[in-house]
């Protein structure tokens, strides 16, 4: 198959520095939607993964899985996308199509998943993220970005919206009228979980490591509580009060003093990932049948349903918009926790040569 030249930026080793780096993708399949990338928000996993933290990570790598752009060309078989639509793309572009995860919406749990970078495509190649001047996906693994949606404040949706979003609806699904939500840690996903909770009405508590945002949080982003996770007193008079948590740190953690906050048979829902394992006794969970769970990003169906229920809500998230050549600084702000609360890099507006 034919292959077309990009430019992009890469990590060449886990010193966590991006360089220019220009690469080849695969000319555009029967099946494929190449587009120009215009956005592409950073996500703690970029970091994880570049810093080889998480997973075993190929070098080159070009991060970014939250992924906007604007269709260029489409395969003979596609008629879902034309030339000229905004399209979004989240953390995988491929699936085996036929195992019981794909064949029931779940195809992110997949053991065949093929992530969009860091992974190995059908074709044996490397896959390549977002920060890059094009991509070609299969349209299957493909969103739709709805017309009233800017597409810079759509690309945190695509994989932080959609990791708090899919969670989410399950406890709501458990029957109670008001659910009460913790949210732990205001990042990138937290403060889209915030919003994501208010808007289908859960009462919600944030539990932060300083009091830093705690303004933000309840006049800006609309929590009704806040809880400062250092606080030993505060942390007691909230014991017992919590339907479920999102715990989105993305550090070793004490999990005795989270699960405390949980009512009986609450949860804690793991999405932030921990480089190195997390500890916990056992007796914080039994005495109180309580369950710590975990969840990995959303479906295609389920980041298509966030991005409709956004515009529906009339959600905006709260980026800063930055160029390609300040993604190093981005990064290291992100790791001393330092913005608010998510970096979207302005890709088609960046020199990427
Ligand atoms: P982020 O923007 O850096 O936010 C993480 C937040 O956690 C920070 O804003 C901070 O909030 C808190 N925090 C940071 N370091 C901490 C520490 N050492 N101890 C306690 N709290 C700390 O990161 P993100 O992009 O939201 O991602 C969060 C985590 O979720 C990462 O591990 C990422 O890899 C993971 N993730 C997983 C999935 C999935 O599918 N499961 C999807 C997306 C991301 P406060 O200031 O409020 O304390
Ligand atoms: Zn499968």
């Amino acid at each position: 198959m034919e292959e077309r030249r990009v430019v992009g930026w890469a990590a060449r080793d886990s010193t966590a520095i991006i360089f220019p780096y220009s690469f080849t993708i695969r000319n555009t399949g029967p099946e494929d939607v190449t587009f120009k990338v215009l956005y592409c928000g950073l996500d703690h996993t970029d970091l994880h993964q570049i810093r080889n933290e998480i997973h075993m990570t190929n070098y080159p790598l070009v991060p970014g899985h939250e992924v906007v752009g604007e269709v260029v060309e489409v395969g003979v078989s596609v008629n879902k996308f034309k030339v000229g639509d905004l399209v979004g793309v989240g953390g995988i572009i491929g699936s085996c199509g036929d195992c019981s995860s794909c064949k029931s919406n779940m195809e992110q749990y997949c053991k065949d998943r093929i992530m969009t970078y860091n992974g190995v495509d059908k074709d044996g190649k490397p896959t390549q993220g977002g920060f890059s001047s094009a991509m070609v996906v299969h349209q299957k693994y493909v969103v739709r970005i709805p017309g009233k949606l800017a597409p810079e404040q759509a690309a945190p949706l695509l994989c932080a919206g959609v990791t708090a979003y899919g969670p989410m609806k399950q406890f709501i699904q458990s029957g109670k009228a008001v659910v009460n939500a913790g949210i732990l840690g205001l990042g990138g996903v937290g403060h889209l979980g915030v919003m994501i909770a208010k808007a289908m009405g859960h009462h919600v508590t944030v539990i932060s490591s300083s009091d830093k945002k705690r303004v933000e949080a309840l006049e800006h982003l609309g929590a009704d509580a806040f809880l400062i996770s250092s606080n030993a007193e505060e942390m007691a008079r909230a014991a017992d009060s919590l339907d479920y948590i999102l715990d989105t740190v993305p550090a070793v953690h004490p999990l005795e003093s989270y699960i405390q906050l949980l009512k009986v048979k609450g949860k804690v829902c793991m999405v932030g990932v921990s480089p190195k394992p997390l500890q916990f006794d056992s007796d914080a969970l039994i005495l109180g049948k309580k369950s710590i769970v975990g969840s990995l990003m959303g479906s295609i169906e389920e980041t298509q349903e966030l991005l409709e229920f956004w515009v529906e809500k009339g959600l905006k998230s709260r980026i800063e918009i930055v160029k390609m050549d300040y993604v190093n600084e981005a990064f290291e702000r992100m790791e001393r926790n330092d913005v608010r609360y998510r970096f979207v890099i302005d890709v088609a507006g960046s020199n990427l040569n």
